[in-house]
């Protein structure tokens, strides 16, 4: 848990999402950076339309979406709530694919939850996928590449699931935030895009609001796709194969 205590300046505004849902948005900011803010945040509906599109419904439909201001440099996704520190608040587009990434985890880590550590890549991974595919959607297919490119070349000491957490500060390196995400446009890639969005809505409503270990969703990708994955989760997710 985190508590933020400041004298913030707030802004509300409503998100229509699918099934008539009208989601509470909230920006709590230091009041010297809240005009910075809304430049920084005014893509955040966006961002809720588009996973609430393509992942499934948004998970809390009844609380909200809020991102807080905090005094460190850094960001934190927590259940309806993002923290973002000020170097994040820029008044630029810079954060986008950092706010994109904490909006996913409201899927992909809130409503799923992950049964183990090793399992830490369905929470990372997806939700920097989807800030991948916000980007690829916002910014067109270079710039996804270009986010593709560079991780498939990033070194990576272990598998993404490895097979025991030992090292906790490992978990949380290039294999999970790199290599991780390109493992799935890969599998993506060789599923074909519609069975992949439908392994992901497939998963996420199979499992909402419960706990996931890689293997459910390896099985979502097999039933939508009615492909045998065993030797591509092997391979790429469980081994260290190049990409
Ligand atoms: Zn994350």
């Amino acid at each position: 848990m985190s508590l933020s205590v400041a004298r913030f300046a707030v802004t509300r505004t409503t998100v229509g999402l699918t099934g008539g849902v009208q989601l509470p948005v909230e920006f709590h900011v230091f009041p010297a950076d809240s005009a910075k803010a809304a430049a920084t945040l005014a893509v955040v509906p966006a961002i809720l339309r588009y996973f609430d599109q393509q992942i499934g419904p948004y998970p809390f439909p009844d609380e909200k979406y809020a991102i807080a201001e905090f005094g460190r440099p850094s960001f934190r996704e927590g259940q309806t709530i993002t923290h973002l520190g000020p170097p994040l608040i820029t008044g630029g587009a810079g954060a986008e694919q950092v706010v994109a990434h904490e909006i996913a985890h409201q899927w992909f880590g809130n409503a799923l939850t992950v049964a183990s550590w090793s399992d830490i890549w369905l929470n990372e991974s997806l939700s920097e996928y989807m800030a991948w595919r916000w980007i690829r959607s916002a910014r067109g297919d270079a710039a996804f590449r270009a986010l593709v490119d560079s991780a498939r070349v990033a070194p990576v000491a272990a598998p993404i699931v490895p097979a025991s957490p030992a090292d906790f500060n490992s978990l949380f390196g290039n294999a999970t935030f790199q290599r991780g995400p390109a493992v799935l446009v890969k599998l993506e890639a060789l599923i074909g895009s519609a069975a992949f969005e439908s392994a992901l809505r497939r998963y996420v409503h199979a499992h909402r609001h419960g706990v996931v270990r890689t293997a459910d969703f390896q099985r979502a990708c097999e039933e939508a796709s009615g492909r045998p994955l065993d030797g591509f989760f092997a391979d790429w997710v469980r081994g260290t194969r190049p990409l």
